[in-house]
């Protein structure tokens, strides 16, 4: 469902914006956190069924997952997702398979400790960005 969404809102606004530009988009590439767990051939089905007809018709979508870096705003200790999910699996433990997280990634930072000091002040940068798009 998530993917679906994803994938609508990105054909919508990449669909306005080179109608705009008078362009056609070749290709789409998305740079996307890890703990979003998306289902990328989901995203991949979702783009194929949504784009046509619209300026993105001929596009093809490459999803990048990077790992995201956290910072404690107590304090200022940065970390990485290597130090996040030893905690996200405790907390999938205690959940079962529909732990939160998976449902609602912007919830993360919520259940994250700083490894250094334990405060629960984490900001995360779990954006889902479009890092690049070509145009014929
Ligand atoms: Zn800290």
């Amino acid at each position: 469902m998530h993917e679906w969404s994803l994938a609508l809102s990105l054909v919508q606004t990449l669909d306005r914006w080179a109608l705009e530009h008078g362009v056609e988009i070749k290709r789409v590439v998305l740079s996307v956190p890890s703990p979003a767990q998306l289902d990328v051939s989901v995203l991949n089905e979702a783009f194929d069924a949504l784009k046509r007809e619209s300026r993105l018709e001929r596009a093809k979508l490459e999803v990048k997952v990077r790992s995201p870096r956290y910072r404690c705003r107590a304090c200022g200790y940065e970390f990485g997702q290597e130090e996040v999910d030893p905690q996200i699996r405790r907390i999938a433990g205690e959940y079962g398979e529909e732990y939160p997280l998976h449902l609602i990634p912007e919830l993360l930072p919520t259940f994250v400790k700083c490894p250094k000091c334990g405060s629960h002040d984490i900001e995360a940068e779990l954006s889902i960005k479009i890092e690049e798009v070509e145009t014929t």
